[in-house]
């Protein structure tokens, strides 16, 4: 028999549940919509019947309960401090009250730094010693992993990249404040860009594209891109101008060995990359230039299996451009 962990990955729409191996195999896997609106008490219902269900079909020993969850939260504490997307979940001791719940240990993060690990443990930053994981999608965020351990800064707090200032002028992002990188260079910005050239002469192919899709957004403008429109060609330029901007920034922060590019965004990693190499080429110091920026590899499961490792930390990798850990 050997230890597996039962990962949550709780979201505002949706809440997914896992067994998953120690080499990041997701076994079972369910996935219910999050009661979001209902308070806490219905989340955490939802999650016991979930680990009952998956616990009842596995062999293995559960070493311990892996959880992803939406920011702000404190991981040493345990406590979900404000999640905006779920109502009433305000200074919540999670880790307490769903260990009391299981029986079993919890570990709590939140969902860009378990991302991160999971990128880093099973994915695209396999084997590297710094890892910094970027989600472009609805908003930005991201983790830093090094020498396997999630950089959390002060009450978990660090690398809210969204939130970054880029720009002293700009739309106005959700935090109140203006010109962050996530107001410039989310899906949400670039589907806003691409709403408002849509309106404009030679904006007929984003049109078009949207009222396939049935809705504005960032899919509108990269599915006209890829059918070579000069407008939208033009937007995604743009996007990875700013997502170069903020990436040079990180770097000189962090000094990764590796970027990992993930969220809905990274679907148009291919159109994207050029323009965000060109921006590192120029504006990043020389010797930060080599670093290597690739998509990320886990897609949807990246919250599960990052969670898994939450609770089982790798042993005995060997890094790329350093120690062993
Ligand atoms: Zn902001």
């Amino acid at each position: 028999m050997t230890a597996v962990a039962l990962a949550f990955d709780l979201g505002g729409t949706d809440l997914r549940a896992a067994i998953v191996s120690r080499a990041g195999e997701v076994r079972q896997s369910l996935t219910v919509p999050t009661r979001a609106r209902d308070g806490v008490d219905a989340v955490l219902d939802q999650m016991a019947s979930l680990a009952e269900k998956l616990t009842a079909q596995a062999d293995d020993e559960i070493a311990g309960v892996g959880l992803g969850a939406p920011g702000p939260l404190d991981p040493v504490a345990g406590i979900m401090i404000a999640p905006p997307t779920l109502a009433g979940w305000h200074d919540i001791p999670v880790v307490e009250r769903l260990s009391a719940r299981l029986g079993l240990p919890v570990f709590l993060d939140n969902d860009a730094n378990v991302a991160a690990l999971g990128e880093w443990h099973y994915g695209a930053g396999r084997g590297f010693e710094t890892v910094l994981f970027v989600t472009v999608s609805t908003g930005i965020g991201g983790g830093v992993v090094s020498h396997g351990r999630i950089f959390h800064g002060s009450r978990g707090l660090a690398v809210e990249i969204g939130h970054m200032t880029l720009s002293g002028s700009g739309p106005t992002c959700l935090c109140g404040n203006v010109g962050c990188f996530e107001a410039l260079a989310s899906g949400t910005a670039l589907g806003h860009r691409g709403a408002e050239a849509a309106l404009r002469p030679g904006g007929e192919k984003i049109a078009a594209a949207q009222s396939d899709i049935g809705r504005p957004g960032a899919r509108a403008v990269v599915e006209a891109a890829r059918v070579g429109d000069p407008v939208a060609l033009a937007l995604i330029a743009q996007e990875a101008e700013w997502l170069g901007i903020g990436l040079t920034n990180l770097l000189h922060i962090f000094s990764p060995d590796i970027v990992v590019i993930g969220g809905g965004l990274s679907n148009a990693f291919d159109l994207l990359i050029g323009g965000i190499r060109s921006v590192v080429a120029t504006r990043a110091m020389s010797a930060y230039r080599d670093v290597v920026i690739v998509r990320a590899e886990l897609g949807t499961n990246a919250g599960l299996v990052g969670a898994a490792g939450l609770v089982l930390p790798a042993q005995g990798v060997v890094t790329r451009g350093g120690d062993q850990t």
